[in-house]
């Protein structure tokens, strides 16, 4: 799929394309947790249904869609998520869960381990200390470490991702050496957006790119045999097409979202081909190995 897809850019002939090559579906906003660098769809009542979802499943499959990325909020807090996820896999669409992982369980990695390509974890600190200054909550570190353990004994890929703020800038080669222990498909560090709830806490968590860059060099090099996928702010912005909770198709940009229509009432070649779409950074970006 890579390489198609890099033969694409290549060609130019991504222009023809009818359909992104990959949808990142934020299928509620609720979320168990209340992180304070979250930048994910916040206070959407209105969330489709699990027959819609159904529907909207098949017209982005038939579209030409590959691959979906089912996040949130937390997406294991909808009832109907092991349905959507062998659903999507019966269309031959490659599906990707996007969780903070507390919400796992023995019986829903069993019913879905199957169907699904990948789970992506995020791990944000070494400790509980450091996931409560970020996350705010108390404990998480050791469910979120135990469901790791869980997801590896399943046989479940699995992608850990990191955001990097100053409360754990000096800590990463310790989440590192945690990353290592579960055997990742890769690791994606993100730098901080102080994007939605992040603008609250820009003074205390933002980071400079310099910063990052530097960041870079030196993880890179201490951690040669991880697969590291490097998010910078300039990566996030226009390279995602997304779903929200009610059905909204968006491009997100750091400084707002910008709605392109609706799935259930549009096509998505309709969608697709709104000018806000920047469709060769969608393409590179999807080309990226593992990237969701
Ligand atoms: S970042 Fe993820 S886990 Fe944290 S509040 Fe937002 S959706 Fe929930």
């Amino acid at each position: 799929m890579l390489q198609n897809q890099l033969q694409l850019l290549e060609s130019d002939t991504f222009k023809e394309l009818t359909a992104p090559t990959k949808v990142c579906w934020n299928l509620t906003s609720r979320c168990n947790l209340q992180c304070k660098f979250c930048y994910g769809p916040q206070n959407i009542k209105q969330e489709l249904n699990t027959i819609q979802v159904k529907k909207v499943l098949d017209k982005l499959k038939k579209a030409g869609v590959q691959r979906i990325v089912l996040s949130g909020g937390e997406p294991l807090l909808r009832k109907d998520i092991h349905k959507i996820i062998i659903h999507a896999y019966s269309l031959g669409l490659t599906i990707s869960l996007a969780t903070n992982g507390l919400l796992l369980n023995e019986m829903f990695l069993e019913q879905t381990k199957n169907y699904l390509s990948m789970i992506e974890i995020t791990v944000d600190g070494p400790d509980n200390k450091i996931e409560e200054s970020m996350r705010g909550n108390k404990k998480i570190f050791h469910q979120i470490t135990k469901n790791l353990e869980m997801v590896k004994s399943k046989g479940i890929p699995i992608k850990i991702n990191t955001m990097v703020c100053k409360k754990n800038f000096l800590l990463i080669e310790q989440i590192g050496l945690i990353v290592k222990k579960y055997n990742p498909k890769c690791w994606k560090i993100f730098q901080f957006i102080p994007k939605n709830r992040g603008r609250l806490y820009k003074e205390e968590f933002e980071i400079t790119n310099q910063e990052f860059e530097q960041l870079k060099q030196k993880i890179t090099n201490k951690f040669s045999e991880l697969d590291i996928i490097w998010a910078s702010k300039d990566f996030f912005n226009g390279s995602y097409f997304d779903i929200y909770p009610n059905g909204n198709v968006m491009i997100p940009e750091i400084e707002k979202d910008n709605q392109i229509g609706n799935i259930l009432t549009q096509s998505v070649e309709e969608l697709w081909n709104n000018t806000l779409v920047d469709k060769k950074k969608h393409i590179q970006q999807a080309a990226v190995p593992y990237e969701s």
